[in-house]
């Protein structure tokens, strides 16, 4: 794949993958645990967040690739057709507006982005990921985002997981390889949970860092955004049930873009990077998977090539 970008047509590449061969150090989330953690970081509430935080990681699956498409893009030679691709991306629960009551009024919502009727109340919010996984809004109406697909039981009739529809792209960055899209949904549930999840990020960073606010400055300088930082992944690898992976950060830009050996693979592309210390868990700060310099188990670095909400 060009450019070294992650993303992935199908999960048949699973089982044949070359650059992480048996995918020993991708975790299943269900079975993460403070064990899979570094000494310092393992303690019950530092998992029991990280498990609310993958709620949000969700699967691309876009079948559709825009004509706009520029000349030398990873895709081009792809433009009008409807190859299949997946990646990864990352709700900002933040964002949940509604319900809103009667017609919507978006351009854009449609039957088809609320789920087959058009609903008498809907709720909107964002979803990010790279803008390598979508282009522009001709392809986010052609696609997919599949919620809490965790293992193989999530997908099936009356599983776990819920699909909703993008509505448009409202924000995209080539150069930075980063992405916005507005979603709808008429589901209840879905947007219950995910106002319950906001809610739990907020009280539960209230208690985590009581008494550490006044030298987060310092962290961020020195610690959080050095090369001794932990990294950890959430993604869909290969377009496969979600898988979190943890390893090191390698090299920082001034705190802004960064190399790291946490394993990642095709399907990656989108994912939340979560920058970590032993002492501090700070929330998402925009910073997205983009790829990968070596395709081989040996010395593997990856990427990300986004300034997070520096932009
Ligand atoms: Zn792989």
């Amino acid at each position: 794949m060009p450019n070294g970008q992650e993303i992935s047509e199908s999960g048949a590449l699973w089982d044949s993958c070359s650059k992480n061969p048996g995918h020993e150090e991708f975790i299943p989330v269900h079975e993460f645990t403070g064990k899979h953690l570094a000494r310092g970081m393992n303690d019950e509430l530092f998992c029991e967040e990280l498990h609310v935080l993958a709620d949000l990681v969700v699967r691309f699956r876009v079948q559709w690739t825009s004509v706009h498409r520029p000349d030398g893009d990873s895709y081009s030679e792809y433009r009008g057709t409807n190859r299949l691709r997946c990646g990864s991306g990352y709700v900002e629960c933040s964002t949940l507006s509604g319900p809103k009551q009667g017609q919507p009024e978006m351009p854009g919502v449609t039957k088809s982005t609320v789920g087959g009727n058009i609903a008498k109340n809907y709720w909107t919010f964002m979803v990010s990921t790279a803008s390598h996984v979508v282009y522009d809004t001709e392809e986010a109406n052609y696609t997919k985002i599949d919620f809490f697909y965790d293992n193989d039981e999530s997908c099936v009739l009356k599983g776990s997981m819920k699909t909703v529809r993008p509505i448009k792209v409202v924000q995209s960055s080539p150069k930075a390889d980063v992405c916005q899209v507005l979603c709808a949904t008429d589901d209840k549930s879905l947007a219950k949970r995910i106002k319950a999840i906001d809610k739990y990020l907020r009280a539960h960073r209230l208690i985590y860092h009581k008494g550490m606010r006044n030298i987060v400055p310092n962290f961020i300088i020195k610690g959080l955004y050095s090369s001794s930082a932990n990294a950890i992944i959430i993604s869909h690898p290969h377009g496969q049930p979600k898988k979190i992976t943890v390893g090191r950060v390698v090299h920082s830009v001034g705190g802004l873009t960064f190399k790291y050996k946490a394993a990642t693979c095709p399907g990656s592309s989108g994912a939340p990077l979560f920058l970590v210390d032993t002492l501090y868990f700070p929330p998402w700060l925009g910073h997205t998977h983009t790829g990968s310099l070596s395709q081989t188990p040996t010395e593997q670095i990856n990427y990300c090539n986004s300034l997070g909400y520096f932009l």
